[in-house]
C-alpha cells in the first residue's frame, strides 16, 4: 500500500513523543497533566494550565471517519506514492481530537465507517495507518 513519506522530527521536537509511541506500537497522545485535556496537537507552548506538563497517553486506536480524500497525484516533484488517503478519524475516548492519518488506500472508504489503528513500516520507520475495525 502507497504511503506519503515523512521524515524523522527534528530532535527534541515536541511531537518525537508521538513517534516514539508509534515505535512502539502504540498510539500515544498528549493531554495536559493538570486538568487532563486532551491538547492536540502539543505546541512547544505547552499544556493549556500554568505549570503542567504534558503526558503521553496511550489510547484504543479505534474510531470514526470524519472526512477523507485520496491523493492521486502527488504535489511532490520526484514523488511516487500517490494515490493515497489521508483521513480525519474521530479517536474513541479521546474528546475533542481528530487526528489526522493515513487510510488504507486499498479500501473504499465512507465517513462514519468505523477504524483501528494498524502500524506499517514504511523506509525503516512504523507509520500509523487506520484500517476498517
Ligand atoms: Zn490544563
Amino acid at each position: 500500500m502507497p504511503l506519503p513519506v515523512f521524515h524523522n522530527p527534528p530532535e527534541n521536537h515536541v511531537g518525537t513523543s508521538f513517534w516514539e509511541g508509534v515505535d512502539a506500537g502504540e498510539l500515544r497522545l498528549a493531554r495536559c497533566s493538570s486538568c487532563q485535556r486532551w491538547q492536540w496537537y502539543p505546541d512547544d507552548v505547552g499544556p493549556c494550565c500554568p505549570g503542567a506538563t504534558y503526558e503521553w497517553t496511550a489510547v484504543a486506536g479505534t474510531g470514526t471517519v470524519h472526512t477523507f480524500t485520496t491523493v492521486r497525484r502527488s504535489f511532490l516533484p520526484g514523488a511516487s506514492t500517490a494515490p493515497y488517503t489521508v483521513g480525519l478519524v474521530e479517536l474513541d475516548g479521546v474528546d475533542g481530537v481528530r487526528l489526522v492519518s493515513n487510510l488504507d488506500a486499498d479500501v473504499e472508504w465512507s465517513i462514519g465507517d468505523r477504524v483501528t489503528v494498524r502500524f506499517d513500516e514504511v523506509d525503516g520507520r512504523a507509520h500509523p495507518v487506520f484500517v476498517p475495525a
